[in-house]
């Protein structure tokens, strides 16, 4: 599998990339020739795309109208929008019965709503250039439960639904839709989640890293952004074609048991 030796330069548009897996993805895509829009709303974002070569595009992916003008902005400076990666996503943990209503609206809003909005808006350059691929950086928890995460847990098993019918509908456009279901990679994002997990059950952090996010893995470590990045590439390269409405694992084994 690989990305580098099929790939012609493209126009992407990555959310969620001012650290983590949308990072490595700016980076990776800036490497292989593409043009890429990072869309984010830390302003810290800018920074990272300007290191890689992108171009930055400061939006608050919770409001739909800043889902438009990003695809807009994506437009109005390269002309069109080849490939979309939705990856931006925050986490919050709490049982159901303490779950704030508001952070369920936030993440559903930035999680599957937003990854919507996004395809919708990139879908006609998509369709008029008769060659598009999204790829939605989903998780392992698009496929299994844990406690404390129903929003993150929901909004990501609806966006594999997203993907089969992105998938189906756009088959017969060029346009392909997979999703990729890591397990826990090293990012500011887990950071948190291993604090917040501490706290929630009363551990040692090295213990839930240990005993909670490597638990289920037959490979007993994190997984490094550059390894999504990798498969990020290869879903929306050329050689991909045939490959659509598919989830990718790359989640150390936990679901094969
Ligand atoms: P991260 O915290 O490093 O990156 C998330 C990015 O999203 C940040 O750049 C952040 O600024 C951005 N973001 C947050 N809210 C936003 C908003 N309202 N508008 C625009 N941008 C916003 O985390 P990460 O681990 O790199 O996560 C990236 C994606 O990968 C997420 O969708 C996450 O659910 C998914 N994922 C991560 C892991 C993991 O273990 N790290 C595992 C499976 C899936």
């Amino acid at each position: 599998m690989t990305a580098s030796a099929t790939s012609t330069p493209r126009v992407a548009l990555v959310t969620g990339t001012s650290s983590g897996i949308g990072e490595a993805v700016v980076q990776h895509f800036c490497e292989l020739g593409h043009q890429v829009l990072a869309v984010d709303f830390n302003p810290a974002g800018q920074a990272v795309a300007e290191r890689a070569g992108a171009a930055f595009f400061q939006a608050d992916l919770t409001d739909g109208e800043a889902c438009k003008a990003a695809v807009a902005e994506a437009l109005k400076r390269f002309g069109r929008v080849d490939i979309l990666v939705n990856n931006a996503g925050v986490q919050h943990v709490a049982p159901i019965e303490e779950f704030p209503e508001a952070k369920w609206r936030q993440i559903l809003d930035l999680m599957l709503t937003a990854p919507f909005l996004l395809s919708q808006a990139a879908w006609p350059s998509m369709r008029e250039n008769g060659w598009g691929r999204i790829v939605n950086i989903a998780s392992v928890h698009a496929q299994v439960a844990s406690p404390g995460k129903a929003a993150y847990i929901s909004a990501k098993h609806g966006m594999i639904g997203l993907t089969k019918t992105a998938a189906l509908e756009g088959g017969a456009q060029g346009i392909t839709a997979n999703a990729i279901c890591p397990a826990y990679v090293k990012t500011p994002l887990v950071d948190h989640q291993i604090a917040d997990q501490a706290r929630l059950h009363g551990m040692a952090e090295q213990e839930v890293i240990e005993q909670i996010m490597l638990k289920n893995a037959a490979v007993k470590r994190l997984i490094e952004p550059r390894e999504v990045a990798e498969l990020v590439a290869y879903l929306a390269s050329d050689a991909a074609g045939a490959v659509t409405g598919a989830s990718w694992n790359i989640d150390l084994g936990w679901t094969a048991q």
